[in-house]
């Protein structure tokens, strides 16, 4: 077998992976990305913005706020501080890079709102398309650094683990496994979202780096908190198109196939979901009419509106099917304030990390900046162990892919957005466990993917299992009322623990 060594392993290039990439100079880096760079990231389809206090009226302490409002009780208030905090200085750092962000005609940042923040605080690019933008200048700028290598097409597949210590990893690439042995690993790997049969996220973000981290008995954190974003585009689409929550801001109504408005459109994210999904489930088809945004259309929402011509959808002239899909997940990989997760040698960033800011729910806007402001304390901290160690020794030197998938995993899938999805009971996660054991005992020879999606799809069951009452994304039909005086608290699992 092949063996590589750096300093730093990090698996994911996405905002997250190479945000910590770039801050980690001169340490040597090795990055993998499951595809080509620029494609298989969640990053580059992020539509809405950054969320960061930079108008004169705003303030870290407002947005921190704001935040903790979004998860019902259960983000961590210090930790929410943090993010607030840290958010100018890394909007200053992507444009120091060259990210160029829309501007009002006097040339200040044009400062979106977005529902539940109470000011205007959302940095985009080209109207709908800031994730392009963001990952395009981070690739860019990552490209140029001699301290990282990039390799393309590599499939992370385990870690390597002496007692708590992660030493490197394991990972496929041109139908070889090689390993990398590193000082440090950072997990980026982004979400789960594949694991449900409707979603908005790409292919590739079906739990790998949360798999391995759950193998290697790492403290993983809030699972049965998944988002679900009301409005993707229904046209058959897999991954579904984003219609972006901005439309219904700009006075774009939900109805039903005669023409009847039948919610408050403007309601929490998981209340619109929860309607629309009773809908689904009747065969009652929603539909987003945005006509009345006319021909400012194209011009405000690009990615929108050519997702929906791609799908024979003028949206100008005729209103967009849409259905709730997983959008994202709050929990993941336990980490401090610094991105340590409970395992020497590995952090997590992005997605994949469960940083405490999220809480039962995710205030829109905040994710990609979770990313950047974890992505560098990751780095930071790395760098001041290896500098502390350096003190003592000189060793440290240095769309559309899924609609072919038939039999287990579509079935996996299907009953994870069925029954742990946006309605979840008793009942149903016991269904959806049985579905998964019966399809882990008759897949025994089931490839990392499929085994990664078998681990992930268990632990968000089972967390959704234990938590009896229902906080944000999490809604128990069987326990429709918050229970704070039991559940006003994060939770913690490993694999262990529900294997
Ligand atoms: C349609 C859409 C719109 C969104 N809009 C917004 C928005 O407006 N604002 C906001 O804040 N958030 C938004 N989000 C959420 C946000 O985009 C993501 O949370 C964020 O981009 C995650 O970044 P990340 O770096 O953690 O993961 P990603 O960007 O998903 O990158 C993950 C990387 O890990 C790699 N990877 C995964 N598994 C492996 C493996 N086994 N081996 C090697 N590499 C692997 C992938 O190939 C990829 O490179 C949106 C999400 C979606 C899907």
């Amino acid at each position: 077998m092949e063996r590589l060594r750096a300093d730093v392993a990090i698996v994911g290039a996405g905002i997250a992976g190479l945000t910590a990439a770039l801050k980690l100079a001169p340490l040597q880096v090795l990055v993998l990305t499951k595809t080509a760079l620029g494609t298989g990231a969640a990053t580059q389809w992020a539509q809405g913005g950054i969320a960061a206090a930079l108008g004169s009226d705003d303030s870290p302490a407002l947005h921190s706020a704001d935040t903790q409002a979004s998860g019902a009780g259960l983000s961590d208030r210090k930790i929410v501080e943090i993010l607030a905090q840290d958010a100018p200085a890394r909007i200053e750092d992507l444009l120091a890079l060259g990210a160029r962000f829309d501007r009002t005609a006097r040339g200040e940042l044009d400062l979106g709102q977005e529902g539940a923040h109470r000011r205007r605080r959302i940095v985009h690019a080209g109207g709908d398309a800031t994730g392009r933008e963001i990952l395009e200048t981070l690739i860019g700028a990552a490209r140029n650094q001699e301290h990282i290598r990039i390799i393309e097409d590599a499939h992370a597949q385990d870690l390597t683990v002496e007692g708590d210590r992660v030493g490197g990893l394991f990972f496929a690439v041109d139908g070889r496994l090689l390993h990398v042995e590193a000082a440090s690993t950072i997990l980026a790997t982004g979400g789960v979202g594949h694991i449900f049969a409707r979603t908005t996220n790409p292919v590739q973000a079906c739990g790998d780096g949360l798999a391995m981290a759950a193998r290697a008995r790492a403290l993983l954190g809030d699972l049965e908190f998944v988002q679900f974003h009301p409005t993707a585009i229904d046209v058959g689409a897999d991954p579904m198109p984003l219609a972006t929550e901005a439309l219904r801001g700009e006075g774009a109504t939900l109805i039903d196939e005669r023409g009847n408005r039948f919610i408050d459109e403007l309601a929490p994210r998981d209340v619109v979901a929860r309607a629309l999904y009773s809908r689904l489930q009747g065969n009652e088809p929603t539909l987003l009419d945005a006509r009345g945004i006319g021909s400012r259309f194209p011009m405000e929402f690009p990615t929108t509106f050519t997702a929906c011509m791609q799908q024979g959808i003028d949206p100008r002239t005729r209103p967009i099917p849409v259905a709730p899909a997983a959008h994202y997940h709050m929990g993941g990989i336990a980490v401090d304030q610094w991105g340590r997760s409970s395992l020497h040698g590995m952090w997590a960033c992005g997605e994949v990390s469960a940083t405490g800011v999220h809480g039962a729910n995710r205030l829109g806007s905040n994710s990609l900046l979770e990313a950047l402001v974890y992505g560098t304390r990751v780095a930071t901290d790395i760098l001041n162990l290896a500098r502390a160690k350096a003190g003592r020794d000189s060793k440290y030197s240095a769309r559309r892919a899924a609609s072919d998938e038939r039999g287990p995993i579509a079935e996996l899938r299907a009953v994870m957005y069925d029954k742990v999805g946006i309605v979840r009971s008793a009942v149903g996660l016991e269904q959806a466990l049985e579905v998964l054991d019966r399809l882990s005992a008759a897949h025994p020879q089931r490839g990392t993917k499929f085994e990664n999606m078998l681990t992930v799809s268990g632990l968000i069951a089972r967390a959704a299992l234990r938590r009896n009452e229902s906080r944000g994304s999490h809604y128990r039909s069987d326990y429709p009322d918050r229970n704070d005086e039991q559940f006003a608290k994060r939770s913690f699992s490993t694999l262990g623990d529900v294997a």
